[in-house]
């Protein structure tokens, strides 16, 4: 059981958490994820060595991020990021590329060499295939569509990003979503998919179907680095890329 200070102290850290919340939304941030104001509840007294500090503290680290208005204002936000361990093996940080209006984004896993070496996401093997996607496929220019990965700093050896950095790098990739605001967003493999959709159904199994990202279509599919390696699965990314074609006609018509 919790003292009666500790008690006192949950509830400031209520009320001045709803107080952020309402701030925030008058200011016309969007909560992307999270429980509303009125349903958040304290499942349990927390230990009296994790209430020191304010709530404000609990956002310190990414409010000019979050506040961002622009691409512009998120990337110098985000900054020299060193939110997670990535930061020490990247060569740059890659935030993302294309039209700051583009009605159709592309969301992959995270830098490889290539990028890392060159600040652009998807500019290596695997990107030449995404470019051939959208330019032979779709028809449109790379500058017409957003590019961007669910962690920004590539992980070490092309490893898995890990829950914790994937944690400290989904609010830059929320936020880029909500400034962008695209009618589709394709996510490319298991880790932009299961990010997306908070899902831990496998890429196999959701792939090919339109499922919703906070009121935006989104069309899961493999990551084109997949395809490298399974080329005769190109046919199951061809296919769910005519079904994106077929949305984004009917969206114009
Ligand atoms: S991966 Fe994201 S959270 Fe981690 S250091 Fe890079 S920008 Fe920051």
């Amino acid at each position: 059981m919790s003292e009666p200070n500790d008690r006192e102290e949950i509830s400031d850290l209520v009320v001045s958490l709803r107080g952020l919340l309402q701030r925030r939304q008058r200011a016309g941030i969007r909560v992307l994820s999270g429980p509303r104001p009125a349903e958040i509840k304290v499942a349990a007294p927390p230990e009296a060595n994790l209430l020191q500090g304010t709530v404000d503290d609990l956002f310190a680290d990414n409010a000019e991020a979050l506040s961002a208005r622009t691409l512009d204002e998120l990337h110098a936000a985000i900054g020299d990021c060193r939110r997670c361990k990535l930061c020490s093996g990247r060569t740059h940080l890659v935030f993302g590329v294309g039209n700051p209006r583009a009605k159709l984004m592309f969301v992959g896993e995270g830098p490889g060499r290539d990028e890392d070496l060159q600040g652009e996401p998807f500019v290596g093997r695997a990107g030449q295939l995404l470019t051939d996607i959208i330019t032979k496929g779709m028809g449109l220019k790379r500058e017409d569509v957003y590019i961007c990965n669910v962690v920004k700093c590539r992980p070490p050896e092309n490893r898995n990003p890990e829950p914790d950095e994937v944690a400290a790098c989904e609010p830059f990739l929320k936020k880029q979503i909500d400034i962008v605001r695209p009618e589709i967003i394709v996510a490319l493999g298991k880790f932009a998919v299961q990010t997306l959709l908070q899902s831990k159904a496998p890429i196999s199994r959701l792939r090919g179907n339109w499922s919703s990202y906070h009121g935006i279509k989104l069309m899961p599919t493999f990551h084109p680095a997949y395809l490298l390696r399974n080329p005769a699965d190109k046919k199951l990314v061809w296919e769910d890329i005519k079904k994106v074609i077929k949305e984004m006609r009917s969206e114009n018509a």
